[in-house]
């Protein structure tokens, strides 16, 4: 054997659980089963990094065919067998195993080693192990073709069905539709015609050297690394496209030698529930796949113990074991042969949302872990996924289309397609879902009213989603299938149509629009949060509590929320929001008070404006005032206006038409050609980097003056009425300190004014959003004319990688996720690389400008579990997120600390 330093197949005894990366996960709990000593039949596993090699280089790396042969001949002699040998087989497993469990995508083959001599071995082993002659016979030839079929599928890619159509007219010869019917012989015959069929497709003969078999099927589990739908999964759930899998080769156990045989699989805990007890599926005289083919239905993992209590009790044993060495659930298969019981793989099991929060906080009380780890165990997204309604089973189930699954949640209600009827139905308390081709800003009020979103046009990331999920209300999207028409307030589907007030179902969680009413059932968890049910009232909703609890004890980011009105706030304050971060003060311009918007941009003369704007300063005061009671005591940012001004008027396709009907009528369009007029004069050709923000203030005199006073006006009328309003005034889009500078001298002037009219001096901060790179790389300057930054990671992103944020997902993205250039769109998780360089930098050189400059951020981003703990590592002292994040960005500023520094009291 050639001298090399590289050691690429291990013998289970050398492995151990820690050894993922090298040995796959399968590998690595076989290793570690093997040396708790529990059953495990004997193996070996060849490594990830040889199956890197191998897909690098398109052959198998120096030395690995000699280490196979030393571990195979020590195998051989464990078992006191030889690989294939006709007088009495070893047969062997061929099975993948990648470091994260990718369940079915890549291949496995079973019973290696047979061939036309081997079989007869085979025959005989079985009788001697007291099958009878018959039965012993079936066995081995049912084992063979077996093999032949999925070797020729997995290894030479024959067409599975060629084999199964074989299978059936085996079946049908005999007049039955059970495989168990097929006695020796008709699988013996089943077998010639397999070997042909294998020919046919491959123009060789099926090998008949076992060695050859065993290489040729390690090769196809390096090559399934590859396959379609594995490259699919990973994508799907973000597993790096490098890593490779293992290849596990076991020494063949038989579940299906009889009815004292058997396999199963099992999991230590309940995975939909958390509940503790036993769970699983039995099948007995079966293998493996047989379960996963669901070819005869199992049994409960219970009914066992009737049948087989040796084994039975074995099993518990060994998975009281496992718990107990894994401090976690765990999943298995096992096979049971002649009585004897075989461990063939375990992993910390998968589960659902609601089994990870309440299996956490059992193993604490079992003192198995502490909080920190508990926390640990249990995500964000869980969170959230335990956060949103559900349909109910049963009920008007008829799918009428299928769209994209954009904001989860289950929403019933009356379909309309105009946001104003949304809004009026709504305000009756009506229930509506608004059905829009797209939505764009202005349909912001029929959202607000509607219980969820219906598109047909747009994905994860268009308006309507982000929108959507930002106020936790349900959408569809995307449901191309529906032909909305506005006009005639209907949508049609495959020949079914919808007018406005049907009833329609949409489930966010899987995109499915139902016609007709599905029942809902509402969070217990939201309504923990809410305060209407108590922590104790059920598993889940204590278990949430005690995570929620401890991550708050243990955090260092603030939580913040976005929030625009009273009632918003005031959610998110129950939620455990400890500040707004971001009240956006657009939406104060929009409804009935678009009118005085118009009177604004459409004002000839300075009187003319200010009169506007005077109308519009109690409005805004009353607002801001609603907003201080709701927040009393803790910061309210409010950002001045940042939209262009144009996006309050009419969209100029639907003026242009109006005003051209109006010509052809000879009529005179009047106000609509004024409006018009003014949306020509306003047109820009890129809005995002036009006149918005804080251009808007420096270039409308007394338009942010007018915010500020009302704000200031507005906390004065709170604190003299005992309360204890803390506003704090952030000025959009900033690139150069001088914007910053020139609208604080404004702002501070007001500020003034207001204490000496009221006589009463809130203290106000002014700050800035960095949200233009500029900004992030001028902090130190910026930083000098701010008491705060609130990183504005949604224009930073698209500023930063110049992606239009309204435009990219519907075009480009799809393709830049499948090329992999990033695995999650920058806007939904913060690029820590580019966008997140851009913010250290701006963190860095604000601190030194001004050591006690307060540091948020207000993008998307704020709710987004990755982002959160990026913000955290940066060093940001809070994130700002929609009302229905907070409790996730609470859980995982929680889980940011213990991952970093450990449990660091605040
Ligand atoms: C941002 O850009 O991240 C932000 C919070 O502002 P807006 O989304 O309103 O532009
Ligand atoms: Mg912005």
């Amino acid at each position: 054997m050639a001298q090399r330093s590289i050691k690429y197949v291990y013998d289970f005894a050398e492995g151990n659980k820690n050894l993922k990366d090298l040995l796959g996960g399968k590998g690595a709990n076989l290793a570690e089963m093997m040396n708790l000593g529990l059953p495990v039949p004997p193996g070996f596993t060849i490594t990830t990094e040889a199956c890197r090699e191998y897909l690098a280089s398109g052959a198998e790396p120096d030395g690995l065919t000699d280490e196979i042969t030393a571990h195979l001949q020590a195998l051989e002699s464990a078992m006191g067998k030889g690989l294939g040998d006709p007088a009495d087989p070893l047969l062997v497993s061929v099975r993948s195993g990648a470091k994260f469990s990718m369940p079915g995508m890549m291949e496995t083959v079973l019973n290696v080693g047979l061939t036309d001599a081997s079989v007869v071995g085979l025959v005989r082993q079985s009788d001697a192990g007291g099958l009878s002659g018959a039965a012993g016979e079936r066995f081995a030839w049912d084992s063979y073709r077996r093999l032949i079929q999925m070797f020729g599928k997995t290894v030479c890619e024959v067409p599975g069905h060629a084999f199964e159509e074989a299978l059936d007219a085996a079946k049908r010869a005999k007049n039955t539709r059970q495989d168990l019917d097929l006695d020796a012989a008709d699988l013996r015959a089943l077998v010639d015609t397999y070997k042909k069929i294998f020919s046919a497709h491959t123009g060789r003969d099926f090998p008949q050297d076992p060695r050859e078999q065993l290489d040729l099927a390690i090769r196809a589990v390096f090559h399934s690394w590859n396959a379609d739908r594995a490259v699919l999964y990973r994508r799907q759930e973000r597993i790096p496209v490098d890593l490779g899998t293992a290849v596990n080769v076991v020494a063949m156990v038989f579940g299906n030698l009889g009815a004292d045989s058997g396999t199963g699989v099992a999991f230590t805990r309940n995975p939909a529930t958390g509940e503790r007890g036993v769970y699983g599926d039995y099948l007995s005289n079966a293998q493996g796949e047989d379960v996963v083919a669901g070819i005869r239905n199992t049994i409960g993992l219970q009914e066992l113990e009737g049948l087989d209590k040796a084994s039975f009790d074995q099993l518990m044993q060994t998975m009281g074991t496992l718990e107990a060495h894994y401090k976690d659930l765990c999943d298995i298969e096992f096979t049971i042969e002649r009585g004897k019981l075989w461990m063939l793989q375990t992993r910390v099991g998968k589960r659902t949302a609601a089994a990870a929060f309440v299996i956490a906080t059992q193993l604490v009380d079992e003192g198995a872990i502490d909080l920190d780890e508990a926390l640990s165990r249990v995500s964000g997204a869980q969170l959230a996924q335990l956060m949103f309604p559900t349909f109910a089973a049963g009920g008007d189930l008829r799918v009428i289309a299928q769209g994209i699954a954009a904001s989860p949640g289950a929403a019933v209600g009356r379909a309309v397609f105009e946001a104003h009827r949304a809004a009026e139905l709504g305000a009756t308390g009506e229930r509506v879902i608004l059905v829009r081709r797209e939505t764009n800003p202005d349909d912001l009020t029929g959202m607000i009213a509607a219980q969820g979103v219906l598109t047909s046009r747009g994905g994860k990331t268009s308006h309507a989603a982000v929108v959507a999920r930002g106020m936790g209300k349900t959408c569809v999207c995307g449901a191309d299938e529906i032909e909305v028409d506005v006009h005639n307030r209907r949508f049609t589907v495959d020949g079914t149509i919808v007018v406005e007030g049907d009833l329609i179902s949409i489930d966010g969680t899987s995109g499915r629009v139902y016609l007709g009413e599905v029942p809902v059932q509402p969070s217990p968890v939201v309504q923990y949060f809410e305060g209407t049910i108590a922590p104790g009232s059920d598993p889940l909703v204590a278990a949430v509590h005690r995570l929620v609890t401890h991550a708050d004890s243990v955090r260092r980011l603030g939580v913040w929320t976005n929030a625009d009105t009273g009632s918003d706030a005031a959610r998110a304050r129950r939620f455990g929001a400890e500040g707004i971060g971001l009240c956006r003060t657009e939406h104060m311009f929009l409804g009935d008070r678009r009118e005085l918007v118009e009177r604004l941009i459409l004002a000839q003369t300075p009187q003319e404006q200010a009169a506007a704007l005077q109308a519009l300063l109690p409005l805004q005061r009353a607002d801001f005032i609603d907003i201080f009671r709701a927040m009393d005591g803790l910061p309210v940012t409010v950002r001045l206006i940042d939209p262009p001004l144009h996006e309050f008027l009419p969209p100029m396709d639907e003026l242009v038409a109006t005003v051209a009907v109006a010509q052809s009528r000879g009529e005179d369009p009047g106000h609509d050609g004024v409006l018009l007029a003014a949306v020509r004069r306003m047109h820009e050709q890129n809005p995002m980097l036009g006149l918005r923000g804080v251009r808007l203030g420096l270039v409308i005199p007394g338009l942010f003056a007018m915010q500020v006073r009302a704000i200031a006006e507005a906390a004065a009328q709170c604190r003299q009425r005992g309360g204890d309003p803390k506003p704090e005034i952030m000025v959009p889009l900033v690139g150069a300190v001088q914007e910053l500078e020139t609208v604080r001298a404004e702002a501070e002037e007001i500020l003034a004014q207001v204490a000496a009219e009221t006589g009463v001096q809130v203290h106000t901060m002014i700050g800035t959003m960095i949200e233009v790179p500029r900004a992030a790389l001028t902090a130190g300057q910026i930083a000098q004319a701010a008491e705060f930054f609130s990183f504005g990671t949604n224009d930073l992103t698209q500023m930063g990688w110049g992606f239009s944020r309204d435009d990219v997902e519907g075009s480009f993205f799809s393709r830049y996720l499948e090329l992999g250039i990033f695995g999650v769109s920058p806007f939904e998780s913060i690029d820590t690389e580019g966008v997140g360089r851009l913010i250290r930098i701006a963190v860095e050189e604000g601190r030194a400008a001004r050591p006690d400059l307060q540091i948020g951020v207000c993008g998307e981003h704020g709710g987004d579990p990755d982002s959160v703990h990026f913000f955290h590592q940066v060093g940001l002292d809070y994130v700002s997120c929609s009302p229905f994040r907070v409790p996730v960005a609470r859980l995982e500023a929680g889980r940011a600390a213990v991952a970093t520094e450990g449990s660091d009291s605040r």
